[in-house]
């Protein structure tokens, strides 16, 4: 079998169809699953186990014999759980071959061969009778197939199916029942991820304000979820609009209906201010009675003591479609809709004198459309995209480095992905200045400005003297920024695209940024190091097959490479200064030759080193630098200030390096080099 998978090519700024093997997409899919992730939440693993005894004896208690359907069996951890809580046969199903075999392989290592049967199928497909799958229905119905959003991975549909065809009437379900809470909060920073705020331009002759055209005012956005780790979103903000209220909850045990539906809830604002965004998160009762809980709540709802960090579950952040403005007190109702997969909210005024009766009646009519960008700019631009062209810090360092480049008889061309900077710099008042956008993904924000602005259609290399009306170019301007991106220096599209555009440049052109440079420090994850960790014994059971397995896919093919990690959500301590450790000029073209460098780094902290994290910084103009990623950090403890908008390069060591003698400072050596031929950067750390 081929498969086609797409990759960001840096040199090109598009994403490729690369044909792989078969194996290459099953090892990206064990590598980067979130498999050890779940293996290391102890608080998950934990209260399924509890779920689990309690489900097994309830049955025996009954006087039945205890048979297990274990959909998405994974690892095979929870049908293990049940097998040595004295279940007395457990079907274990898997529909992705790799993981199916490894089932197989970690249940013979533990010994219970005799009382699981692993089915590598989907749950959907397997046949139950004297010659199916399975002899019989299953009584106890065990299942882990949620994700943050806790319907996105299927499970209503897997679930409906099951109780129709694959358990009995009346079966115990581990987890017995899940439900979805949510709160309506303002929050000024979160609600810049959907929507462009005015952007204030300070010009020579007094402040110009940028507004962003109606239709994407009132765009309802993407419908796609947004999940993040809430409790790195400190308190200051966003303000609770409202308390933490049940929007709708899901009996596993009983027969399960899939279809789309509405759900609505009374709400009655504690506080008075504009609602925006509905926070969400869910947790799930292992049992009927509800006392074994595992809760997804984020910090402010429950004790830290209590929080366990985990990555493959976080909480969901929904837009609402419009900003409401609210009052305390007032009834508010607030709707979630949801097909087999995904959910998103809206918010309604009750009517004058509506009552309890009344509300029946209007559920039909707010039923809501999912929703679906009519602007375009929520395509173009992703939901950090949107913070970061909100951020007025950053909008300022831009503008500061225009004014100085600026002339009044300037020709710019500007190569960035849907950017404001055209249109900014026009703001800033040089009227006389003729500014080109060049490239396919831009947004016709230009309103009113086509005669100053002009999109050129063409890939870089295809550009001609006709496209810039015979001019040459004498400002090259980028943030720079592409939607292709993944990791940091991508972006170093720019620099391949000014190298093809060269003929077009005057000799004495400005670009800006000049230069960009990569950074880099050897930090210690608070949390993050779990993902690459192997866990070996789970609750008990040997799941080293799982941690070799992982290893192997590491190496595959990833091995010399780092991935991305928005660091604001992921803590981290540095144990090292930041170093600069390659230049890339733009005032020149992309070199020939490999850029390469070897060092080392001193640890200057005690901890445990997991990896090295790099980032880009762009210098936009003498003394004006923006970076991608460290904005801060304390020297006394050397906890990290991320850029909130970019995700930075996090390249895991293969083992941890403990540093605890400061008197004797541990040195890593690197070797970095960046191949012009594929823009991509390779390395290697040495203790
Ligand atoms: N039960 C394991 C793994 C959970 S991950 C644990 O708790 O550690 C969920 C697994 O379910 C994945 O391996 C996925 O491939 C599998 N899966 C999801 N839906 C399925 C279905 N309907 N039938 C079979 N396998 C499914």
């Amino acid at each position: 079998m081929k498969t086609f998978c797409g990759r960001a090519n840096p040199t090109t700024g598009s994403m490729e169809w690369l044909e792989e093997g078969e194996d290459y997409d099953y090892h990206q899919e064990i590598a980067r699953s979130r498999y050890a992730d779940m293996l290391h939440d102890k608080d998950r693993n934990v209260k399924y186990y509890q779920g689990i005894r309690a489900a097994v004896s309830r049955v025996k208690e009954r006087g039945e014999k205890a048979i297990v359907l274990d959909i998405g069996t994974g690892t095979g951890l929870l049908s293990m759980m049940a097998a040595s809580a004295g279940a007395d046969f457990c079907y274990a199903i898997e529909v992705f071959k790799p993981m199916a075999n490894a089932a197989v392989k970690i249940v013979e290592k533990n010994g219970f061969s005799d009382k699981i049967k692993v089915i590598n199928k989907h749950s959907t497909e397997v046949t139950v009778g004297p010659d199916g799958d399975m002899q019989c229905r299953a009584n106890i119905l065990v299942t882990e197939l949620f994700d943050t959003e806790l319907i996105g991975e299927g499970a209503l549909p897997t679930y409906e199916h099951a109780h129709k065809y694959l358990v009995q009437e009346g079966c115990e379900a581990v987890p017995h029942r899940a439900t979805v809470y949510v709160q309506l909060v303002e929050s000024k920073r979160m609600w810049s991820w959907k929507k462009l705020f005015p952007v204030h331009v300070e010009a020579e002759d007094g402040e110009k304000i940028l507004v962003p055209p109606s239709e994407m005012e009132n765009c309802p956005g993407v419908p796609s979820v947004c999940d993040i780790q809430l409790n790195q979103m400190p308190s200051s903000d966003f303000t609770a609009l409202s308390d933490v209220v049940t929007m709708f909850s899901v009996d596993f045990s009983k027969p399960v209906q899939s279809a789309s539906t509405c759900y609505r809830v009374q709400l009655e604002p504690v506080k008075s201010g504009k609602a925006q965004i509905v926070l969400s998160w869910w947790d799930i009762d292992m049992d009927p009675s509800g006392m074994i809980n595992c809760t997804m709540a984020p910090y402010w709802v429950k004790p830290t003591s209590a929080l366990q960090w985990r990555d493959h579950w976080m909480q969901c952040v929904y837009f609402l479609p419009n900003e409401e403005p609210v009052l305390q007190g007032e009834k508010l109702y607030l709707t979630a809709c949801r097909d087999q997969y995904s959910v998103w909210y809206n918010l309604q005024k009750a009517r004058e004198g509506e009552d309890k009766a009344d509300e029946e009646e209007h559920k039909a009519d707010v039923r809501v459309e999912s929703p679906v960008c009519r602007c375009r700019a929520h395509l173009l631009w992703n939901r950090p995209r949107f913070g970061e062209l909100n951020d007025q810090n950053r909008t300022r360092q831009y503008i500061k480095a225009l004014r100085k480049v600026l002339k009044t008889d300037s020709v710019c061309l500007c190569i960035s992905d849907g950017s404001l900077l055209p249109v900014l710099a026009h703001y800033l008042g040089a009227k006389q200045v003729q500014y080109f956008i060049l490239f396919f993904r831009t947004l016709h924000f230009t309103n009113n400005l086509e005669d100053k602005i002009k999109i050129i259609e063409a890939r870089p290399e295809l550009l001609k003297p006709s496209h810039l009306e015979d001019k040459k170019i004498s400002i090259l301007v980028g943030e720079p920024f592409f939607t292709t991106s993944l990791l940091p220096w991508h972006n170093l599209y720019f620099w391949y695209a000014r190298t093809a555009v060269s003929t077009h440049l005057a000799s004495n052109v400005t670009v800006l940024p000049q230069s960009a440079s990569l950074h880099m420090m050897i930090v210690e994850f608070q949390d993050l190091w779990r993902i690459r960790s192997p866990c070996g014994i789970c609750e008990g059971f040997d799941v080293q097959t799982m941690d070799d397995m992982i290893k192997d896919s590491l190496n595959f093919r990833e091995s010399k490479e780092a991935e991305p990690h928005p660091l604001w959500e992921y803590p981290c301590k540095s144990l090292s200064d930041p170093q600069g450790v390659l230049t890339f000029d733009f005032t020149k073209t992309v070199p020939q030759h490999c850029l390469s460098t070897e060092g080392s780094v001193t640890l200057l902290r005690k901890g445990k080193s997991h990896g090295a994290v790099l980032w880009m910084e762009y210098h936009l103009a003498a003394d004006i630098s923006v970076s991608t990623g460290l904005m801060q950090m304390s020297n006394e403890k050397g906890n990290c200030e991320w850029n909130p908008h970019c995700k930075q390069a996090v390249y895991f060591f293969s083992s941890v390096i403990e540093s605890e003698i400061l008197s004797d400072p541990t040195a890593v050596t690197y070797a970095i080099n960046f191949d012009p031929k594929t823009g991509e950067i390779a390395m290697d750390f040495k203790l």
